[in-house]
């Protein structure tokens, strides 16, 4: 397995891609009210985007049709957004982007209320979002890659929700994709030893109930199995001897 360190010169990129990606996330947080529909959304993504001159990492990779996912409610990622896609009230939307500044990704995701939701959904969302926290508290040199899974996994499990195995965390840099995989749940073995230079997406994709999903027929959106509701959060870090870099949350 090979995973790379970046340069100095390589982190600039990453960050200003990262910095362009939070702003993204800020603004689409803005917009979601009940009414507007996620193609809508995918719009005013890619116009940010393209007002940075960059490009939005999503768009045509393996075919993808747009700048962003968005997944409403028991879709897990790649919902593909839609014109008829009308986001209601208590709704819940999982966005997710990346953004490519002279050829370095950033990928980030968050999951948002739609007007007023129920308490559970809004616990739903905190909990997912703080599993991410809990995960990059083991993100520094010397500890193992899944020591940032076990730990994701446990706080989830400990909150009576379950982490989402069939898609997993990944390096990230000059590809979107890059090794390593980061699993949001327990493995046998410890993984890499961490090592400073290195950047990752961390991405808990949470589920209310069990942790299997499916694909629908478009080939693109994950489902839960059982219909419960899915939150996303993630950001790209960069890995160094101390605290870990977040590079998209400004
Ligand atoms: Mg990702």
């Amino acid at each position: 397995m090979s995973v790379s360190i970046k340069s100095e010169k390589e982190l600039a990129r990453m960050r200003e891609a990262g910095k362009i990606l939070s702003e993204v996330h800020d603004c689409l947080a803005d917009i979601i009210v009940p009414s507007i529909t996620t193609k809508e959304l995918d719009r005013r993504a890619f116009e940010i985007i393209h007002a940075h001159g960059c490009t939005p990492s999503f768009l045509n990779y393996n075919g993808f049709p747009a700048s962003i996912c968005a997944s409403v409610n028991e879709e897990v990622i790649h919902g593909i957004p839609d014109k008829k896609r009308v986001l209601k009230e208590g709704d819940i939307i999982s966005i997710d982007a990346g953004v490519i500044y002279e050829g370095y990704h950033s990928d980030a995701a968050r999951t948002h209320a739609v007007g007023q939701i129920s308490p559970e959904a809004a616990r739903l969302i905190e909990v997912t979002k703080q599993s991410f926290f809990e995960g990059i508290k083991y993100a520094r040199a010397g500890c193992h890659l899944f020591e940032i899974s076990a730990a994701i996994e446990d706080y989830v499990v400990a909150n009576g929700y379950s982490c989402v195995r069939d898609y997993v965390g990944h390096g990230v840099g000059a590809r979107l994709h890059e090794e390593p995989e980061v699993p949001n749940f327990h493995q046998k073995r410890r993984g890499m030893k961490l090592v400073p230079g290195m950047t990752l997406a961390i991405e808990p994709m949470v589920n209310m109930g069990r942790p299997e999903v499916y694909v629908l027929e478009n080939d693109w959106t994950v489902v839960t199995e059982d219909g419960t509701l899915s939150a996303h959060y993630e950001n790209t870090i960069l890995i160094t001897e101390k605290e870990p870099e977040i590079l998209s949350l400004n």
